[in-house]
Order: structure tokens, then sequence, then C-alpha cells
């Protein structure tokens, strides 16, 4: 705080200078030298320093009691002197949580008390009782001890001075420099040096800390389309709802874009944690009104846990960007903790990449297709497009996995155009009845060229823009609404066919079939899995969607019927196509074009009676902590 005393000492010394001359002018022989003997016109002068308001002078006792203190100094705590005379010191000041140097281990009121130095010294003035002031007021202080010359301490001598507009101006500087202006969290320097100074408080104590990052899905996209005023004004809002979360159970930081970090003293708990990151996921994929408009966005959460995940910040901020990592591939929206092998993982996911971008021009990816059958006559009335990879060392790749590799690394348009491009080419030789389903990424549907781009293929292959049905999941609906509601209109226009696919495994919001033109919904082939479990409610759910579907006017295919049990529950609910396992295994393009030329393509169903739903194992670790380990 010392630099906060100097502040005022340009000030001071014109004062003194006019202070000095305004006596002069009245009695020219005060200029004469003031020599050391002469009391009198010495204490003029110290009364004219008092009467100046450059400083204030005080004096205690022993005991810690005031004994003098120059008269202005009352005036400003606007009390009669005589009831402050005999107060203790300690009684004028109050702790203050915005002092950085009125620490809890060493408060002022304690440094008071040693009879040492005291150098400019900022407290905080306690609201006097007698005053009935709320003003807040702070002083700097310096004093010297003194002692008799038995060496006996004997009190303070020491000046003061107010430097509460300086002082309060130093805060708000400070506060600007830690704290984000857009949302008010805390910058990044200032969260960088709070888990700095919690952690190393915290490994001699041997406490424990926890550390969440997390970044918004689908941010880039708001602030693309509805202009950056819109995209502040959705962090302002997500700030908010992380704040409600946290409360005072730790401290939330932006480290710039829209990448936050949460650092949560004393909370090891895992259950604890993963329930708040759920809360925290929950609560930020709730729409965001702006501007009358509504914009969707999602996050993951990687969680990070001192000591056992590292003790210095850049070991533990390091090992949560990895849990992030592994959170946002492990499909969007979810929450991960650090583990010792996402090291590995996330390797292997960099180096599949790069033999992505080599595949895509290297002839290793082809397009495998799925029929989809009708019940009523087992006609096949279209195909699925399903991208395999076959990679030269790993074998085939799960399309699951590389495609999500290829979203994260904006390599997803490009796979995107190979797999359409080449379904709609491969359709063209199919009948005229015949459709084909094309999967699209909800990154690709984002893209400004998407519309141009199916206008062209179709175009340029003369394929009739009703036999293609491009394939949506329900994470197309992130983003700002308007853009969204456009891409269809402008899909529809063109006379595509779209069907939203996995349906009942993501959010499921009707109000997305309200404003959406779907021709078809796909029923989630996790519901058909169970769907001959008695006590579970899959049917029910399978009955309910294609109930749903045929209200709205729209068709329903059923995935993943793989038995002949399964085949019949869901047709007593209704379904009318099917793809399964039952009727066919996506197949490669000649096989497809072999059925075709050998007249209809029909499909009778054969596989199994009896499914049986598949035991899942569980895999959980279990930490055992133990000292540091
Ligand atoms: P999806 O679009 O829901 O595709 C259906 C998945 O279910 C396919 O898995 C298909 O092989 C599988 N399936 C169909 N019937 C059955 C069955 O009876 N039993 C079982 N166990 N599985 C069945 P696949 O080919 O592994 O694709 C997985 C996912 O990868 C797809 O899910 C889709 O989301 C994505 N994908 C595949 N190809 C592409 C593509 O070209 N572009 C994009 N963006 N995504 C793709
Ligand atoms: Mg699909
Ligand atoms: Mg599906």
């Amino acid at each position: 705080m010392a630099r906060l005393a100097s502040i005022g000492t340009k000030v001071a010394v014109k004062g003194i200078f006019k202070g000095l001359t305004g006596r002069g002018d009245a009695a020219p022989a005060a200029l004469a030298p003031i020599s050391q003997s002469d009391t009198r016109r010495r204490l003029e002068l110290l009364e004219d320093f008092e009467a100046a308001g450059i400083g204030w002078l005080w004096a205690s006792d022993a005991q810690g009691r005031l004994i003098y203190l120059s008269k202005n100094a009352a005036e400003h705590l606007e009390l009669p002197i005589e009831n402050l005379i005999g107060k203790p010191l300690t009684d004028l000041f109050e702790s203050d949580p915005d002092n950085p140097e009125d620490k809890p281990d060493r408060p002022l009121k304690f440094q008071l008390s040693t009879a040492k130095r005291i150098n400019e010294l900022v407290v905080r003035l306690a609201p006097l009782e007698e005053r009935g002031a709320t003003r807040r007021a702070w002083w700097s202080i310096t004093a010297l001890p003194k002692h008799d010359a038995e060496g006996e301490f004997l009190g303070y001598r020491g000046s003061a001075k107010d430097v509460t507009a300086e002082y309060q101006r130093k805060l708000e500087e400070s506060r600007l420099a830690e704290y984000d202006s857009l949302t008010g969290l805390a910058n990044r320097h200032r969260i960088t040096r709070r888990l700095e100074a919690t952690l190393a408080a915290y490994k001699a104590a041997r406490r424990s800390c926890g550390l969440m990052m997390l970044d918004l899905d689908r941010f880039k996209q708001v602030n693309d389309t509805m202009g950056h005023p819109a995209g502040d004004e959705l962090l302002r809002q997500v700030a908010r709802r992380l704040e409600k979360v946290i409360g005072h159970r730790g401290e939330i930081g932006r480290l710039g874009g829209d990448e936050f970090q949460i650092i949560l003293p004393d909370l090891d708990d895992r259950a604890r944690l993963g329930e708040l990151a759920q809360t925290i996921i929950q609560l930020v994929s709730q729409p965001y009104p702006i501007d009358g408009k509504r914009a969707v966005v999602g996050t993951s959460v990687g969680i990070g846990i001192a000591p056992y995940d590292g003790l210095t910040r850049e070991d533990l901020v390091r090992s949560t960007d990895l849990a992030l990592y592994a959170a946002k591939h492990g499909g969007r929206g979810q929450f991960r903790f650090f583990s010792a092998d996402l090291k590995d993982e996330a390797e292997e996911r960099r180096q599949l990449l790069e033999d992505l971008k080599g595949a895509l021009t290297s002839d290793e990816l082809e397009m495998h297709y799925q029929p989809v059958v009708r019940v009523a006559d087992s006609r096949v009335v279209s195909l699925e497009a399903l991208m395999r990879w076959d990679h030269p060392d790993r074998g085939a790749v799960p399309p699951t996995l590389f495609i999500a590799i290829a979203e994260e690394a904006n390599l997803i348009n490009e796979v995107g155009e190979w797999a359409l491009r080449r379904s709609v080419r491969d359709a063209c030789g199919w009948p005229e009845s015949v459709g084909v389903a094309v999967n699209v990424s909800a990154v690709q549907f984002s893209n400004p060229a998407f519309v141009t781009l199916v206008t062209d293929v179709l175009a340029e292959s003369g394929l009739r823009p009703d036999r293609l049905e491009l394939e949506l999941t329900e994470s197309v609906f992130m983003g700002d609404s308007e853009t969204t509601a456009e891409t269809f209109r402008a899909l529809k226009a063109l006379g595509v066919r779209l069907a939203l696919d996995d349906f009942g495994t993501g959010y499921s919001s009707l109000a997305y079939l309200r404003s959406a033109p779907f021709d078809r919904l796909k029923v989630d082939r996790t519901f058909v899995d169970s769907c001959t479990v008695k006590e579970d409610n899959s049917v029910k759910i399978i009955a309910a969607i294609i109930g749903l579907s045929d209200a709205l006017g729209m068709e329903t295919t059923v995935e993943g019927v793989e038995a002949f049990d399964q085949l019949e529950v869901v047709c007593a609910k209704g379904a009318r196509f099917i793809q399964g396992y039952l009727f066919a295994k996506p197949m490669k393009l000649a096989d497809v074009t072999e059925r075709f030329r050998s007249g209809e393509f029909r499909i009778v169903p054969d596989g199994p009676d009896r499914h049986r739903p598949e035991r899942r194992s569980v895999f959980r670790r279990i930490g055992i902590i133990h000292e540091d380990h």
C-alpha cells in the first residue's frame, strides 16, 4: 500500500508553500530563518502543517490508547476530540477484506500492537457508533515507536492522512485488471493467480482443490450468425448461470472467448463434482433469449483434482484440459474426470486425425448402404449411406469415432461433402423409386455453404431431389434458431427430404418438431434393443414416438431390429419402415447394385427368433487415496 500513500504528495507540497507564504505576507518577520531553539515558531510551523491538511499527527500511550490527535483529524472523523482521546487506537479501524495487506494471519490491528515501526499502512476506519457514519474512509498511517531511556515502550508518535479517494481508485483499477469487463467474472490473470496461490497454500496443508474447465459448443456459430453483441450477451448470461450453480463454493473465471475455469477449493468428492458438472451442463444448455430471438449452446466439462491430478497449476490445468478434450469427443454435453490413460487417448486421436486426412485422398473411405424395408411388402424403399474407413494398419475404424474426430478438427465439411457426393452418385444407378439417406453432421449443417453444396450435388448428378433424404440429429438445433430455420426452409425449397435421426436420445424437445419440417423420425435403436424386456418402458416410448410422428404427418423408421420378437413388437405398435440386421446389414455398393439388377429388391427377414438385450458390462474405476497417492 506504500504506493497509495505517496499519491497525495504533490498536492501536499503545494499546500505547505501556500501556508507559509500566506502567513509570511501578514508577518514579514516570520520569513527569517527559524532556529532550532525557537520552540514557539517551531510549534507554529507544526500548527501550520496540521492546518494545511497535509497530514495529521497522533500519539498513543504504551497501552495503545490515543493521547493526541490533530484537531482536523477529529473533524474528519466527525467526532469531538474529547471522545477520541483515551480510546484504543485499534477501535478506530476495522479489518478490510479488499486490502491485500490486511492478511487474515496478520491483521493490521495486530501490527499496531507490536511496537514496531509502521510505514504508510492503509487502514479502513470503523464506522464508529457515535459517528453514525456509513461513509467508508481509509487512512494511511505512519508511526515510530517511542521508548524511554531504559528502552521501555511508551507508545507511538505518528502521522496519518486520508487516502480514501486514491484507495478507492486503486481498488477499482485493480478490479478492472482482475475481472473480465464483459461478464464480471475473474479474468485469466486473476484466476491463474488464484489457482497458483490456492495450490501453493493447499500443498503444505494437504488440502484438495477441484478444477473444472469448460467451453461452449456452437458459440462461434451464434457469434457469426447473430453478431458479436449477441455473442457478448450470451456470454453474460452463461456467466450468470454459472454463478448460480457455483455460488460461494468457488471462483469462476473466463479465460477468454468461450472458455471458463472454475476453482473449487476443498472439493475432491467425485460424486459431488460430477453432480455439479451435470447441473452446469443442463443449465448452460437451456435456450438463451437474445434480442427477441433464441440461441442454444451446449457445454462439456473437464474435471481435475489437486493433488491427485497435478500439484502445480500447470500440471493440474494440463490434466483438466485433457479431461475436457475427452468430454468433448465423448459426445457433447458430457463431463469427464482426468485419468492417466487420457494422455494416450489424446495422442491416438491426434494420430487418427492425421491418418484421416490422408484417407480422404487415398481411397480408404467407402460408403456402405443399409436397406430400409417397408414391412407391408418387404420392399427396399431406400438405403442409408454409412461411411466406412478401412485403415491400412488398424482395419475398420468405427464411424462414430472418426466422424467425431473430423468434427472436432473441422475436417467434417470435407468428409461430409465426399460422403454426399459419393452417395448421390451411387444412388443414381438405383431404381427411380428408391431413395438414399445421407447422414449430415450438425457442424456441416451449420456451414453457410451447405445449402449450395446440396444444390450443386443434385444439379450435377441429376438425382430427383425427393430421392435424397438428409439425416440430421437434434444437435442441429444448437446455435441461432433463425439461421437454423433459414437452412431448413432452403433445403425444403430444394425438395430434399429431412429425417430426424436417433430420436429420443437427445433433448427430444417437441418444440423442435413444431418448427422444423421433418419428413421422418428415426426411432433410436437403444429403444428397440430393450423393447422385448417386460419391465422396460421402451416399447411404450416406441409406440408414443410412432403416434407422434403419425399425428404430425411424418413417417417413422425403426432402427436396429435384429430378431423376430422385436419385429413383432414394433409392428404391433404401428412401425411401417424398418432398418435393422434382421433385414440386412450395411452392404457394399456392388452388392446393392447386384440386387437391384436382379429385379425388385425385396428382403425376407432372417435372423434369431428372440433378441437378448446385450449384457452391458460397466467398468467403474475405483480410486483409493492414501496420503498423497
Ligand atoms: P446412425 O446414422 O444412427 O446409423 C445407424 C447405425 O446403426 C449404423 O452404425 C448401422 O450400422 C447401425 N445399425 C443398423 N441396424 C442395426 C442393427 O440391427 N443392430 C445394430 N447393432 N446396429 C445397427 P454405423 O454404420 O456404425 O454408424 C454409426 C453412426 O456414425 C451413424 O449412426 C451416424 O451417426 C454416423 N455416421 C456413419 N456414416 C456417416 C456419414 O457419412 N456422415 C456422418 N455425419 N455420420 C455418419
Ligand atoms: Mg443415420
Ligand atoms: Mg440413428
